[in-house]
């Protein structure tokens, strides 16, 4: 078959690394000049830094397939998230653990001690928490959440925290003990070279063409049997029924010289500092030394037409908006909606290769029983 996958990233790299190997005949376009899509990665000329061009992308999984497939088309290098956060006149420990409850708190206690004191201060008529502001108050209560989850979220998402789902706050976990490993999975480094070269390399296959500054034409379907669309949903009907809400990230760059924070990731808690966390890129090679040093503050706010689409909102409106998508994308034929942006999910790389790898199963079995494809390669409600 032939193959148009649209969008050089994680999903379409995947899918038609495996469908190229498959002996498929495959094209790959992406409208930027560059693979990889929002995990690309570039050296900086003047300090020699590796940037995360769309903001910090930390790779983590339990997954070992994945973790086995990502390794085998670059070395990745030991990385550990340690986040610290700013947030009323001090700064601490993230995610919470014991030593930001023991310094917040002024105390010195220990897990168990800790424990019941965070359940003291925890609203436990809460039995079932729905929503983001339900969960914080259920697990550390109403000081840390106001500290650390209040005005960050609100800054993140330009909501009310009592607005949006609880599982938003489940990515971040409490511990009682002083591990400050922001993820709690098994697997967890950078690629050495950065993300771009290890989508290249998945990309690199005779049976695949790759053309970046390609925008998507319809009139490519004619020369293809199937499109594999991980751009936007709505996107990809021409936003003919209303656009799917994102959030979008602003990037004030500034250099400077040495070690401007002393660690890769600070975020800011307090509601009146307007960004929500400052990223300085050199730490997240640690292996790497240079005198200079490349930084971004990161800005949240709502997604414009002509803006980069990050963050899927995904609240009452939104997924009304995207059941309509979703009954017009299962009467098209010859489309399959992958990825973050196919299926209009938070999704981070891990799973999305994941997907990938599924979806390429998913292919292969539907191609050996004549049966059409499917249409996305998870469900987007
Ligand atoms: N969050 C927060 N304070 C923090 C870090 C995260 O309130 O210091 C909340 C915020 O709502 C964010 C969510 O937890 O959107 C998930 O955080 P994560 O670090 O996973 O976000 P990402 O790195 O994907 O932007």
């Amino acid at each position: 078959m032939k193959f148009l996958m649209v969008g050089a990233g994680f999903s379409g790299a995947v899918i038609g690394r495996r469908m190229a190997e498959a002996g498929h005949d495959v094209t790959v376009i992406d409208a930027r000049d560059h693979v990889a899509g929002n995990c690309h990665t570039e050296r900086d000329a003047q300090t020699g830094v590796m940037v995360h061009v769309y903001g910090p992308h930390i790779f983590h999984t339990d997954d070992e397939e994945v973790w086995n497939y990502v390794n085998a088309f670059g070395r990745f290098k030991p990385y550990r998230n340690r986040v610290k956060s700013t947030t009323q006149g001090a700064v601490y420990s993230l995610p919470i653990n014991l030593h930001t409850i023991n310094q917040f708190f002024g105390k010195t206690m220990r897990p168990d001690e800790a424990r019941a004191f965070i359940e003291e201060q925890a609203d436990t008529s809460i039995n079932d928490p729905q929503t983001f502001e339900e969960q914080a108050l259920r697990f550390v209560g109403p000081d840390l959440y106001e500290a650390f989850f209040k005005g960050y979220t609100e800054k993140q998402w330009g909501c009310s925290p009592t607005e949006l789902p609880a599982s938003i706050l489940k990515r971040l976990p409490v511990r009682f003990n002083y591990d400050d490993n922001y993820f709690f999975h098994r697997f967890q480094g950078m690629p050495e070279h950065g993300y771009t070269p290890l989508v290249q390399a998945i990309l690199d296959h005779p049976n695949i063409t790759l053309s970046l500054s390609t925008p998507y034409d319809p009139a490519m379907r004619a020369d293809h049997d199937h499109v594999v669309w991980s751009g936007p949903l709505d996107g990809y009907f021409g936003y003919d029924l209303g656009r799917l809400g994102y959030r979008t990230l602003d990037f004030e760059r500034f250099t400077a010289e040495g070690d401007w924070q002393g660690c890769a990731v600070m975020n800011y808690g307090d509601p009146d500092v307007p960004f929500t966390r400052i990223t300085e890129h050199k730490h997240f090679a640690t292996w790497e030394e240079h005198e200079g040093s490349v930084l971004y503050r990161e800005f949240s706010r709502a997604c414009g037409p002509d803006d980069i689409p990050y963050y899927p909102i995904r609240l009452v409106e939104e997924k009304a908006l995207l059941a309509d998508y979703v009954a017009r994308a299962e009467a098209e034929s010859g489309v399959t909606f992958v990825g973050r942006l196919g299926t209009y999910r938070y999704l981070d790389m891990d799973v999305t290769i994941r997907e990938a790898l599924d979806t390429a199963t998913a292919f292969a079995v539907a191609m050996d029983s004549g049966v059409p494809l499917p249409v996305f390669s998870a469900q987007p409600l």
